[in-house]
């Protein structure tokens, strides 16, 4: 099985807060190996979750992953917001 960028935003605060299925867990650990967006949101995630200093209560505020996603996108410079596994030569 293998899980899509958008479904790796939806388990970070859940990744974080370790209350993922083992099972999950690993593959959203398998998917953040080789993805260097998600990586990078599940720093800056994790960099959140510290500021507010109470991972219980914290959530992504609504588009905050779109957001996130499209200003990576431009930063790393693939000029798409959605990753290609095998771009066409
Ligand atoms: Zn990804």
């Amino acid at each position: 099985m293998v899980i899509e960028c958008k479904h790796v935003w939806n388990y970070i605060s859940d990744y974080l807060d370790d209350s993922l299925p083992a099972e999950t867990r690993e593959l959203v650990q398998r998917h953040l190996e080789h993805c260097e967006i998600c990586s990078a949101i599940l720093d800056s995630t994790r960099n959140i979750v510290v500021l507010t200093g109470d991972d219980r209560v914290f959530e992504l505020p609504i588009g905050f992953s779109e957001r996130l996603l499209r200003r990576l996108a431009k930063e790393i410079g693939t000029g798409s917001s959605m990753p290609r596994e095998n771009p066409a030569d």
